[in-house]
């Protein structure tokens, strides 16, 4: 560690689980951090208000965890493994679909635990000064000085720093003050969904209600429900719907009926009684998804996490992506000797492209994931991802699985898909003509008669079944 990167101070705004996160990483390095909280000290809350209570948790946002030596106890003792969505039916009917036929998993895991553990690794650093009860009031991004109100004592607080980092969420103050600043692009959306978290508890004898090691999904076309597992073996669930029906259900019967008609299953593991208090005491919160570049301002300010890029929940990356964030600031600080002037470009160039998109690929996976994973298109790509996966390992990595379980760059995954897509159009197209051309020939001897039929089968099946949904 040199003099240089010990003098330099950085202030991160926001101890959020990216914030908290950046703040070890910059530790780790030698500088000086000052991570500010507008809340309390959560680990001293009875309640933590906010929102969703478990994240499903995947590689990228263990490449950060394990860098600090706390991958295997976040994941290892305290996250639920889930092998695959499990489908919930209309007519009460459950099938599973794995996430990767090689069988890896991702994580749920509780937002405040996580948190939590990340704010104690923080403190370890002697380096670090947390200070809660802190909210940023603006900042002077090139200057590198801030105004704080500690929201206890009412007093401002004048604080300068080197590096100003802001991890301070979808609704972020320091993006607010780059974006008075000319050349900085800005775009943000709001989707007519919004979202409401249920519960579903353990059942008497303490065990969890449903399968466990499952994400369950009621994929509803304009709706949809999920289910993640809880180490107190509840369930988190969350109710996706446009605002518009959620203020259609204005009374206890007529959500009842709602959800007979829609969750049936669900009732009774909710409970009615609970299911009407819970629905009635909560109310839906937004869903916004923000595009902005460039992600600094000269060598003394940066954005990251959901600061810079928030997304909507569906492909489950946005914590993953914002502590990929400060693994990817990590690695350009070692290659460019922690000169800020250099690194806080090259992380703009690096990020955004990635940041914006998994944005998009979450956008559309807002619309797999309610209508497509129960279509007969989406199941049968799915079987010639498995085939292709099988036969080619190396080449063909399935979108899902690429974005979940592999750190390859998220535009390179989105360019995979399409380069995927064009090759079993292809297939689809050749396939058919040849599958027949093939069982014709085989069908000359014997020997290898039920052979060709099997490879016939198989390939014009699929290619005839895709061809025919593709173009219905
Ligand atoms: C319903 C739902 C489900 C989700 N599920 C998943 C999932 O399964 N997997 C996944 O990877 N991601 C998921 N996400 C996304 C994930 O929650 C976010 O991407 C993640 O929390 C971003 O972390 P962050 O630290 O950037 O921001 P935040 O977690 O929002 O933290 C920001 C922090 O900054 C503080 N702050 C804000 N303003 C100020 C201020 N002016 N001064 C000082 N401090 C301030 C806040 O108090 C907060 O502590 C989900 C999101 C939602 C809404």
């Amino acid at each position: 560690m040199d003099n240089r990167v010990r003098s330099t101070k950085v202030a991160v705004v926001g101890a959020g689980l990216v914030g908290s996160l950046e703040a070890c990483f910059l530790a780790r390095r030698g500088y000086e951090v000052h991570l500010f909280e507008y809340r309390d000290d959560i680990r001293l809350l009875e309640h933590v208000p906010g929102r969703s209570i478990n994240l499903a948790m995947s590689i990228r946002g263990r490449a950060g965890l394990k860098t600090m030596g706390l991958e295997d106890k976040i994941i290892k003792n305290h996250g639920i493994p889930m092998v695959a969505r499990m489908i919930h039916n209309k007519d009460n009917t459950i099938k599973s679909i794995q996430y990767n036929k090689d069988g890896k998993c991702i994580y749920s895991v509780g937002r405040r635990y996580l948190n939590e553990e990340l704010l104690t690794k923080a403190e370890e650093f002697p380096n670090v000064h947390v200070h809660f009860c802190h909210k940023l009031l603006t900042a002077d991004l090139t200057k590198g000085t801030m105004i704080f109100l500690n929201t206890k004592t009412k007093e401002e607080l004048h604080v300068e720093a080197d590096l100003l980092i802001g991890c301070d969420g979808a609704y972020s103050s320091m993006r607010k003050e780059m974006m008075k600043r000319p050349h900085f692009n800005y775009s943000q959306q709001y989707i007519p969904h919004g979202y409401m978290e249920l519960c579903i508890p353990a059942t008497p004898d303490n065990e969890f209600a449903m399968p466990p090691n499952y994400l369950h999904i009621w994929p509803r076309g304009k709706y949809m429900m999920i289910a993640l597992p809880n180490q107190d073996k509840s369930w988190t669930v969350t109710l996706f719907m446009p605002f518009e029906i959620f203020d259609e259900l204005t009374t206890p019967e007529i959500l009842l009926d709602f959800f007979k008609e829609n969750y049936p299953d669900a009732v009774d593991l909710i409970g009615r009684d609970k299911l009407v208090r819970d629905f009635f005491a909560n109310k839906a919160l937004p869903m916004i998804s923000v595009k902005c570049s460039p992600y600094h301002i000269g060598s003394t300010s940066l954005i990251m996490g959901d600061a810079a890029h928030a997304m909507v929940p569906f492909y489950g990356q946005g914590m993953n992506c914002g502590m990929e964030d400060c693994v990817v600031f990590d690695e350009l600080l070692e290659l460019y000797n922690d000169d800020l002037s250099q690194v806080l470009p090259a992380y703009t160039k690096q990020r955004n492209p990635d940041a914006e998109a998994i944005v998009d690929l979450a956008m559309y996976n807002y619309i797999v994931m309610r209508d497509l994973v129960n279509s007969k298109l989406f199941l049968l790509r799915k079987k010639w991802d498995d085939l292709l996966s099988s036969l080619f390992p190396r080449t063909w990595t399935p979108l899902y699985t690429m974005v979940t379980f592999t750190r390859v760059r998220y535009h390179l995954c989105i360019a995979n898909k399409e380069w995927q897509d064009r090759v079993v159009n292809k297939i689809v197209k050749i396939g058919g003509i040849l599958g027949i051309g093939l069982g014709i020939l085989l069908t000359q001897t014997q020997a290898v008669h039920q052979l060709s039929c099997t490879i016939y089968h198989h390939i014009s099946g699929l290619a005839s079944k895709t061809l025919a949904l593709a173009t219905q």
